[in-house]
C-alpha cells in the first residue's frame, strides 16, 4: 500500500492542462452557486465561462440537484440495450420539442466527443442502409473542434490535437476556416466569407459527390476562439450538401441550449442540418451526457432499410443513464421556467456593446460576439504565442473572474442567468487586467 497524502497532486494526470505548471501553482474550486465558484481559499469567482461552456443555467440549481438526488435513490442505473425506462423516452420527447422542425429522433451518448463519433457513424451507416455504401468520405473544417476521439480529431482542424496521434481516419478533407481579417470587430455575424462554403464544390469535383458521406461543422466554432459563420455561409453549405446527397452535421455541443438565444444555432441561423450533436448544456454540466439528434429522413433510412440495419450496432453502457436523464429533464425545466434562452436573447445587445467597449483596451486586435458568447483576441507576444492571453487568464482569476483562453484569444460564455451588473463586472475586470498586461 502506498502512503497517499490526500492533497498530493501527482496522481491525477489532468486533461488539457500543462500539469507541471498547474501543480506548481494550483487553482482549486471547492463549491459553486448560481453565477459563482468558491475557491479553496474562500474567494468568490464570477463564472464567465459557464464552467466549460456547459452550466448554462448557472450552478447547483435546486431543481436539478433535487432531481439527481431523487433519481439516484430510486433507480441508479438501468441498461438501455433491449430494455427501457420511462424518463429516457420523456427526455427524448422533450428534446424533440425544442429541436428544429424535423429533428425527430435522439440517440444518447455521454459527452460531446461521443456525440461526434456517433453522428459520423450514423452518417456512414445511413448511406449503406440506402445502398450507397461507397459514400465513405468525411469533410470537416480547419479550426474545427469536434472532441478528442479518433473520428473527432480526424475531422477536426486543430493541429496540436492531431499531430501526436498517428495517421487518424483515412478519407477526410477539410474546408477552409471562416476567420478572415477583413471581418475584424464585426458585431454578430460578419459580412465577408460566404463564398468559402463553395470550397465544398471543389472537394466534390475532386472526389465525386457520391463518395462523400457527410460534412461536419460547428455552426459557430467555439473552442478555437468564437469564429462566427459569415452571413449566408451556412445556407450555402446546406444547399451544396443537399444538391449532392451529402449529410450536413452541425456540432452544437457549445451552441446548443440557448447559448445564442434560440434553443439551437440551427434555429438562430435558420439552417437545419440532418444530424446535430449536443452535450454540455443538455444536463447543465451536472451529469455527463450527450445526444445526437437525427432527422426523420435519416432515422427512417434505418427503420425502412435492410433487416440487418434496423439495429444500429452502436451504443454505450451509459446511453440514457437514468440519473443523466433526470438531470436533463430538470435542466430543460429550469431553462423554460426561468426563461433563460429568452434572457440570453434579450441580453445579447447589451453583451455585444459591453464587449466591444474593450475595443481600445490594451493589446486588443479583434472582438467577436453572438448571443451570450464572445471573444477578445490579443496581439501575441512575438515568439511567445499564447503567453499574453494565458497571463490574462491567471490575472483575471486572481481578480475574481473566470475566463477561458485558446491561443491568444480570450473566450467568454457566461451562464444565461447573468445580469447586466455582472456583465459590467466581467468586462470592467477584464479591462483592468488587460491594462496591466505587458
Ligand atoms: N464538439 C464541440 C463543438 C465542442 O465544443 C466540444 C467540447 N468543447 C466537444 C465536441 C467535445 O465535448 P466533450 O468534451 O464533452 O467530449
Amino acid at each position: 500500500m502506498h502512503d497517499h497524502k490526500a492533497n498530493d497532486l501527482d496522481a491525477f494526470w489532468m486533461p488539457f492542462t500543462a500539469n507541471r505548471q498547474f501543480k506548481a501553482n494550483p487553482r482549486m474550486l471547492v463549491a459553486a452557486k448560481d453565477m459563482h465558484y468558491t475557491t479553496s481559499e474562500g474567494r468568490q469567482i464570477l463564472d464567465g465561462t459557464a464552467g466549460l461552456w456547459c452550466c448554462n443555467a448557472g450552478h447547483c440549481r435546486p431543481k436539478i440537484v433535487e432531481a439527481v438526488q431523487k433519481q439516484v435513490a430510486q433507480m441508479d442505473y438501468a441498461p438501455a440495450f433491449q430494455m427501457g425506462h420511462p424518463i429516457a423516452f420523456e427526455l427524448a420527447n422533450r428534446l424533440v420539442d425544442i429541436a428544429p422542425e424535423g429533428m425527430d429522433h435522439v440517440f444518447y451518448t455521454n459527452s460531446g466527443s461521443e456525440s461526434v463519433e456517433t453522428a459520423l457513424k450514423i452518417a456512414l451507416a445511413y448511406h449503406r442502409a440506402r445502398g450507397e455504401g461507397q459514400r465513405t468520405r468525411l469533410i470537416g473544417r480547419e479550426r474545427g473542434y469536434h472532441g478528442v476521439n479518433f473520428g473527432g480529431i480526424s475531422v477536426g482542424g486543430i493541429v496540436t490535437n492531431r499531430k501526436n496521434f498517428g495517421t487518424l481516419l483515412a478519407g477526410v478533407d477539410h474546408l477552409p476556416h471562416t476567420h478572415l481579417p477583413e471581418n475584424r470587430f464585426s458585431k454578430g455575424q460578419p459580412e465577408h466569407g460566404a463564398h468559402l462554403a463553395d470550397e465544398l464544390e471543389r472537394i466534390v469535383t475532386l472526389h465525386g459527390g457520391d463518395t462523400i458521406a457527410a460534412v461536419i461543422v460547428e455552426p459557430m466554432a467555439g473552442s478555437t476562439g468564437v469564429l462566427l459563420p459569415p452571413k449566408g455561409y451556412l445556407q450555402r453549405l446546406r444547399d451544396i450538401t443537399a444538391k449532392h446527397g451529402i449529410l450536413l452535421i452541425f456540432d452544437e455541443v457549445i451552441t446548443g441550449f440557448g447559448r445564442l438565444g434560440a434553443p439551437f444555432a440551427a434555429q438562430h441561423y435558420g439552417v437545419t442540418p440532418d444530424l446535430m450533436t449536443t452535450a454540455k448544456g443538455l444536463t447543465n454540466g451536472t451529469i455527463p451526457m450527450g445526444a445526437v439528434l437525427a432527422s426523420g429522413a435519416v432515422h427512417d433510412a434505418f427503420m425502412n432499410g435492410p433487416e440487418h440495419m434496423i439495429e444500429l450496432f452502436h451504443g454505450y453502457t451509459y446511453s440514457g443513464n437514468p440519473i443523466a436523464c433526470a438531470a436533463g429533464i430538470a435542466t430543460l425545466d429550469t431553462y423554460a421556467e426561468e426563461g433563460l434562452f429568452e434572457n440570453a436573447a434579450s441580453l445579447a445587445p447589451y453583451w455585444q456593446e459591453a464587449l466591444h467597449s474593450l475595443r481600445d483596451a490594451r493589446h486588443v486586435i479583434d472582438i467577436r460576439n453572438e448571443g451570450l458568447i464572445g471573444a477578445i483576441e490579443l496581439d501575441p507576444i512575438a515568439g511567445e504565442p499564447t503567453k499574453r492571453a494565458f497571463t490574462a487568464f491567471l490575472k483575471a482569476y486572481e481578480a475574481g473572474i473566470l475566463i477561458r483562453t485558446t491561443g491568444d484569444i480570450i473566450a467568454m460564455s457566461p451562464p444565461l442567468m447573468i445580469t447586466k451588473d455582472q456583465i459590467d463586472t466581467l468586462v470592467g475586470t477584464l479591462r483592468d487586467v488587460l491594462g496591466k498586461l505587458d
